[in-house]
């Protein structure tokens, strides 16, 4: 297959570094995008656009627009594919990459840090398989506006820059409006680019990738006595933190498989992802995850096999014998349960509002306690967080109607407010505001058919998740029952 030839005009003002197609080319195939035939942009993230020192009125038209879908290329850059491997639902898949995703280079921020300005529905690449290269808006909408909502609530996460519908019809089970989503990531090195490396038998690749992940991520790994073994137990801490923040908020990330694992820690690649509603651990929204691996409960485990499988990809960086680097692996992964654990532990002790003075041990217990009631009554998750703060102010009957039986809950909450929580602290950590299911469908919905509105306005309640404001009062409630197990996002974004 040849690249479609050099797009025109290029936008000059706009510098694109070229850091990963320069030194890791093996990893990395040139390529451009597809020209849409009429290129509009629907959503443009105004204070990232300033983070990243571009003017948003630039990227809603003409050269902005067409840089934002990957035609317009700034000169010096090297649009590329990446290439990576993964294990997807648990079978090996030797080769993935960009199949309809182009990485166009990376831009510094206001922190003077590289992150990557990368398309995702930019046509077809060498890594396409059969598929259209191409996305429809609704999910490259849904991405916006979970990521967004993830940022707001203090998650790590891969950000998006703008939607940009562009004209096009593609083909899903009907013919939807196709878009470009425009992503900023830390970077965009995964598991999986790991496991690619690692299988093209070259030690040297895989110790200059090993060492690009360090300069850009976890530089501190550098100045270790072992570098590469350092470097993995910082990736084994981000992703132990980052998996518990999804807990802590309910977030089902849905297809976690290690292609879709970040080197960084940021949360990427949302697809048939979506916040559970009643607690349940058996939450699953995606329709092709039939056994329930990436159900909510399940995520920290399976965040620790897939970093298993990164140990897996770094054996011949950690020792040359290696028996003694699959000990010094085993080691590194032997920690993330603990650390997994002490960041729950953390957020709940926030969520509960629990002064310092109450010993870890002691809050840990009362939190798993807690859950297991919610559990047990499958309870709203968010909205009942939110509420336990009332209950503390002693206007907790809302909160404790949620129970069928309430009686667990009083005698777990006797236990609680003799601790003396602090509900103003309550109402920082416990959010009023996610992007529910219903929501974020009747959002997405109404944008499909050209109408923005609604999205807007989600935009604005996750935004600022803690601010409870009159007159968004359907934003912090429950969705309707159908929300409860039946709701279904789908994998064929
Ligand atoms: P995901 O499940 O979104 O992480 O995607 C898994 C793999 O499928 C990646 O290599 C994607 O680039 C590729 N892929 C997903 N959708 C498409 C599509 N419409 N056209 C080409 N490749 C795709
Ligand atoms: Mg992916």
């Amino acid at each position: 297959m040849n690249a479609p030839g050099p797009a025109t005009p290029t936008p000059t003002a706009i510098v694109l570094g070229d850091g990963f197609a320069r030194e890791l080319p093996e990893l990395a195939v040139p390529w451009r995008a597809t020209e849409p035939p009429d290129p509009r942009a629907l959503v443009v993230n105004e204070p990232l656009a300033e983070e990243l020192g571009l003017d948003p009125a630039f990227l809603r038209k003409g050269e902005g627009v067409r840089l934002l879908v990957g035609t317009a290329v700034p000169d010096g850059a090297t649009p590329v594919a990446q290439a990576y491997a993964g294990h997807q639902f648990g079978a090996y898949s030797p080769l993935l990459g960009d199949g309809r995703a182009l990485l166009l280079g990376e831009l510094v921020d206001a922190h003077g840090s590289p992150r990557d300005l990368h398309l995702k529905g930019s046509g077809p690449t060498p890594f396409a398989r059969g598929g259209d290269g191409l996305a429809a808006v609704g999910p490259m909408l849904r991405e916006h506006v979970v990521s967004e909502a993830m940022h707001a609530l203090g998650v790590p996460t891969t950000r998006s820059l703008a939607v940009v519908a562009t004209g096009r019809f593609v083909r899903r089970d009907e013919w939807l409006p196709g878009a470009v989503l425009a992503r900023i990531a830390s970077s965009h090195l995964r598991v999986g680019t790991f496991q690619l490396a690692r299988s093209m038998g070259d030690v040297a690749l895989l110790r200059r990738l090993a060492d690009h992940a360090i300069r850009r991520h976890h530089p501190a790994a550098a100045d270790a006595a072992h570098p590469h073994l350092a470097l993995y137990e910082a990736v084994v801490s981000a992703q132990a933190a980052l998996v518990a923040q999804w807990m802590l908020v309910g977030f089902v990330h849905g297809v976690m498989n290690t292609d879709n694992m970040t080197i960084s820690g940021e949360t990427i690649d949302y697809g048939p992802c979506a916040f559970m509603e009643a607690h349940d651990p058996a939450t699953v929204f995606s329709s092709i995850d039939h056994s329930g691996r990436y159900a909510y409960g399940q995520q920290p485990a399976i965040a620790e096999w897939n970093l298993a499988r990164l140990a897996e990809a770094m054996l011949p960086l950690l020792a040359d014998d290696q028996e003694e680097a699959l000990r010094l692996a085993v080691g590194a992964l032997e920690s993330f349960a603990g650390e997994y654990r002490a960041a729950w532990a953390r957020g709940m002790r926030a969520k509960l509002g629990l002064p310092g003075g109450v010993d870890d041990a002691t809050a840990a217990a009362l939190a798993t306690e807690l859950v297991a009631v919610l559990e047990a009554q499958r309870v709203d998750h968010t909205s009942f967080f939110r509420g336990l703060a009332d209950v503390a102010r002693g206007e907790g009957a809302p909160t404790r109607d949620r129970f069928a039986d309430p009686a667990a809950f009083d005698e777990w909450a006797k236990r609680w407010l003799a601790l003396d929580p602090d509900p103003a602290a309550m109402d920082r950590a416990n959010p009023a505001y996610i992007p529910r299911n219903h929501l974020v469908e009747e959002a997405l919905a109404a944008a499909t058919e050209g109408d923005l509105a609604p999205l807007e306005r989600l935009l604005d309640a996750v935004r600022s998740p803690c601010e409870e404001r009159p007159g968004l009062e359907r934003y912090a409630a429950p969705g309707p029952d159908r929300s409860f197990r039946a709701y279904c996002t789908y994998c064929g974004t």
